[in-house]
């Protein structure tokens, strides 16, 4: 009888803790991993993009809204990815409280190689998740107090997995730092910051336009004058472009990146993937021959 009433009791307290846990609400796929493995199996963040969603073009649709409105703590890089989102946010300030990782997680800021504006694809750079991770554990803790401990040891531990991850992929990165490429939108500026990475320079184009003879040429030109390497098109969109701009020149086309991981399964293990990804497809690419 004493097991069975402690028994019971064990599992109020524990419905008790959970009853108290926040729910929390992230925009993509980065973020999504970085908090869900702060959160542990004490609850799953939502996700508000959908699989195969682009953040930049991102779009709040009425079921999102309502997503967002339920939430206690929203999770999100920033207004520099999602301008739309952060209406949406700005207007749930008394019921919620949100944290834009870009600005409040605690890491560096860049701006775009062009100088223009806050190049929002901070989470690229592992120094910054690592940030990011304790910054998530002290909001989730301030909300739920109960289960802090629970918390700061997930924060912790996957601190640890991605010093170990970050310290693998800057030496699998080591043999290739002096080689120039050129990505298809300037989003990995904060990754070859941290691994001493040689971008000379992106494509950006918008995803429909068809390439004038002008900016084909300008293209062109930039690929011979930084002597570049590789090429690197993206995941999920046509890498035509890419082609062509390419045509008549040695640089070699690596595989698709996938910089905001539109096309990887979400979840924890999902930013360990994208980095690894990022990591191989480069490797494989420019230390070709
Ligand atoms: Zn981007």
């Amino acid at each position: 009888m004493r097991y069975t009433i402690s028994f019971l009791l064990a599992t109020c307290l524990v419905s008790a803790a959970r009853a108290d846990v926040p729910r929390v609400v992230t925009d993509f796929g980065p973020v999504q991993s970085l908090v869900q493995q702060v959160m542990g199996d004490l609850g799953t963040p939502v996700m508000l993009l959908s699989a195969g969603g682009d953040p930049h073009d991102f779009q709040l649709r009425p079921s999102q809204a309502a997503t967002l409105a339920e939430a206690d703590l929203i999770f999100w890089d920033g207004p520099e990815l999602t301008p739309s989102l952060a209406e949406a946010i700005a207007s749930l300030a008394e019921t919620a409280r949100s944290v834009a990782l870009l600005h409040e997680g605690g890491g560096k800021v860049r701006t775009f190689a062009d100088g223009e504006g806050i190049d929002p694809h901070a989470w690229l750079d592992p120094a910054n998740a690592q940030a990011w991770l304790g910054t998530i554990a002290a909001e989730l803790s301030a909300r739920d107090p109960e289960n802090s401990a629970a918390y700061a040891a997930n924060a912790a531990a996957a601190r640890a997995a991605l010093a170990a991850l970050d310290a693998t992929l800057a030496a699998q990165l080591a043999p290739v730092r002096d080689k120039p490429f050129v990505v298809f939108h300037d989003a990995l500026g904060y990754f070859a910051d941290h691994y001493g990475l040689n971008v000379a320079g992106a494509v950006e184009l918008g995803d429909a336009s068809t390439p004038g003879a002008a900016q084909l040429s300008s293209l062109r030109a930039l690929l011979a004058d930084a002597r570049a390497v590789c090429i690197f098109p993206e995941a999920g969109r046509d890498p035509k472009f890419i082609a062509t701009v390419a045509e008549g020149s040695p640089v070699r086309i690596g595989a698709g990146q996938d910089v905001e991981a539109i096309t990887l399964p979400p979840g924890p293990g999902l930013y360990a993937a994208l980095l690894t990804g990022l990591a191989d497809t480069l490797t494989a690419c420019l230390s070709a021959d």
